[in-house]
């Protein structure tokens, strides 16, 4: 599942295939990508432009070019990869952008999301809509100003776009539990110490997560045992427990994060 560490992977890709390559067609395999323009339109306005620095703003990926500013976003199952000239598309291609210098496929199974395309800069805010501030880099005030005025879940607050933007299911989980704090405790109710946690474990995660181009696999990781049968806590051992929170399942453990009153 895309969250802030894989569209920085996406933005990468970017930057070292498309930042500067002029687009010589754009192939759509399934116009249900596209989202507010027709595929025909898409493909007239972007021809002969030229790829501009990317920028990512939260899960949503911004690729200005000389024209107008193509604007990803990847869903549940989206990715952008790098193509050599020729390449023929792979399962679930959605959309093929040819340059003078490769292909960059837009990989898309379940297209929850797509692509839309922006022609200023208020078209851009409107379309991606109210944001809060990027995750990464967040510093422990700032994380603080984004969560004190809210009495929700934690987890529910951490994934929500418009408090901040990039953190999903998966990697509010891992922060929750690096933080020794369970998924539905309440921000206006822990301690200096435990916001000093949580501040620290959120960048941790992200830092690490974006040098390994997506939420590591590693065994001392909760994430690892996202896909076991019997999930168990990767620091103590105890089994992990699971339920819906903000309509997503939940992975913690009763003994790192036990539940304070609230
Ligand atoms: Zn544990």
């Amino acid at each position: 599942v895309p969250e802030l560490p894989d569209v920085e992977r996406f933005r990468r890709v970017l930057v070292e295939h498309a930042v500067g390559a002029r687009i010589v067609e754009v192939v759509v395999h399934d116009a249900g990508v596209v989202r507010n323009e027709t595929a025909p339109q898409f493909v007239r306005n972007l021809k002969g432009k030229v790829f501009g620095e990317p920028q990512r703003r939260g899960k949503w990926l911004l690729a200005p070019t000389n024209g107008p500013t193509i604007l990803f976003h990847f869903g549940m199952t989206g990715s952008l990869d790098a193509a050599k000239t020729g390449d023929p598309p792979q399962r679930f291609d959605r959309l093929t952008f040819i340059t003078d210098r490769g292909q960059l496929a837009f990989r898309d199974q379940r297209k929850l999301k797509g692509i839309w395309l922006a022609r200023s800069k208020s078209d851009v805010e409107e379309l991606i809509g109210p944001q809060g501030p990027d995750a990464l880099g967040l510093s422990e005030d700032q994380l603080s100003d984004c969560l004190k005025t809210s009495r929700r879940p934690l987890k529910s607050v951490l994934m929500d776009q418009t408090v901040i933007a990039g953190l999903g299911n998966m990697l509010s989980d891992e922060i929750l539990w690096r933080s020794h704090l369970h998924p539905t405790c309440r921000f206006v109710n822990l301690e200096q110490r435990q916001q000093q946690r949580l501040a620290r474990s959120l960048q941790r995660v992200l830092v690490s997560s974006i040098k390994a181009g997506r939420i590591p696999r590693s065994r001392s990781w909760l994430n690892s045992q996202r896909t076991e049968s019997d999930p168990h806590c990767p620091r103590c051992g105890h089994r992990l427990q699971t339920s819906k929170i903000g309509g997503r399942t939940s992975y913690w453990c009763p003994t790192c994060q036990p539940h304070a009153a609230s």
